[in-house]
């Protein structure tokens, strides 16, 4: 199988063997060490800032997008939202559940956010702001620090989801000024999924320690509680944080987050590059490192997936919704190398010689 969806993604022989050993008991000194590992490592990662904590959440990282509204935002709250797709869509659709009010700043498929859009919205007595940081619906990478001098001007409370953009984008949470930051393990972290990770600056941890939360399960003042022994209140995904303990050991021998960013980064480039000559066109007008969206020119974007995952053993990542037809997605995230590239794009052509490209 190679696969070039943007996740769950190929994991490293090191992580997958993890995964096959019996899952431990985790109510150990030895489980907890891992745990606090694995925060050490996402900290420096995220390049947070001094004091912020990190929570563990066994759910898909929707999971964490729900927890982080529910913790940070109450009705009294008005949020802007950055829907420049399915994943911006989604902050929206979670806001409008938990009756926080909320506006959405929608783009186009594959628009990028200027800086003149954004202050349409200057000196308006919003109290915060929801962006996707990659939107992977369309692969458009959004400047975070351009929305973080806004934020920091408008005082507004910063929420960044870097689901898809974590270890595949710069991204410099101090310098950005994000309140928040989350990720999942099936990005690039190139784990199974079942985790999502947050990350919260001493001013989210303070907010999250006074919010009166309507959930047992998503009480991050709970996790934030636990987390001081390396320990999450309820039975976590125990094998898969074994398992992104080995990656992120493995990320930060490789040379640390700079060095994935780069290596993502170049993946991208080759894939971009060998393209060029394909019937295939770039959606995005900010592209973002993680996933390319192609829109092919003569043929159905669906039926290529379909083709390329039943006769070639590849699979790229299909669109949902309106997008389905026209834009299948191919990402550059996990362990995937510039050969793995020659082999999708080989296929491409012959796909293309068979006049179904
Ligand atoms: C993948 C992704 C998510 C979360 O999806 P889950 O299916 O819940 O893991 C959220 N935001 C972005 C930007 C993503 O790419």
């Amino acid at each position: 199988m190679l696969n070039f969806t943007v996740g769950p993604v190929m994991a490293s022989d090191a992580v997958r063997s993890v995964g096959a050993e019996q899952v431990p008991y985790f109510r150990t000194s030895e489980f907890s060490e891992t745990m606090f590992e694995n925060e050490k490592h996402i900290l420096k990662f995220a390049k947070a800032p001094e004091g912020s904590k990190t929570v563990f959440l066994t759910n898909s990282s929707t999971g964490a997008m729900e927890a982080v509204v529910m913790n940070c935002f109450t009705e009294k709250d008005d949020v802007l939202v950055i829907n420049g797709g399915s994943f911006g869509a989604r902050f929206a659709e979670i806001c409008k559940i938990h009756d926080v009010s909320h506006t959405e700043i929608k783009l186009r498929h594959g628009q990028k956010l200027t800086k003149e859009m954004l202050y349409q919205y200057d000196g308006q007595p919003f109290t915060g702001l929801l962006v996707n940081v990659d939107e992977t619906s369309t692969g458009v990478l959004y400047d975070t620090q351009m929305i973080g001098d806004f934020c920091r001007k408008n005082h507004l409370f910063f929420v960044c989801d870097c689901v898809s953009s974590f270890l595949a984008d710069p991204f410099n949470m101090a310098e950005c000024g994000a309140d928040v930051m989350l990720t999942g393990s099936q990005k690039v972290l190139a784990c199974p999924p079942g985790i999502s990770i947050i990350v919260l600056n001493p001013r989210a941890v303070d907010r999250v320690k006074d919010a009166h939360v309507k959930s047992m399960y998503f009480n991050l003042a709970d996790a934030l509680k636990n987390m001081e022994r390396g320990q999450t209140p309820f039975t976590p995904a125990v094998g898969i944080l074994r398992q992104i303990n080995v990656r992120l050991k493995e990320i930060e021998a490789a040379g640390g987050e700079d060095a994935e960013v780069a290596r993502v980064a170049a993946q991208a480039a080759d894939f971009r590059k060998k393209i060029k000559d394909l019937p295939l066109e770039l959606v995005s007008e900010s592209p973002a490192n993680g996933v390319t969206p192609v829109h092919p020119l003569h043929a159905n974007a669906y039926e290529i997936f379909l083709k390329l995952k039943d006769e070639y053993g590849i699979w790229i990542c299909p669109n949902g919704g309106d997008m389905k037809d026209t834009i299948f997605r191919v990402g550059h995230i996990g362990y995937l190398n510039h050969e793995d590239n020659t082999t999708l794009v080989n296929a491409f052509k012959d796909l293309q010689s068979k006049g179904l490209l």
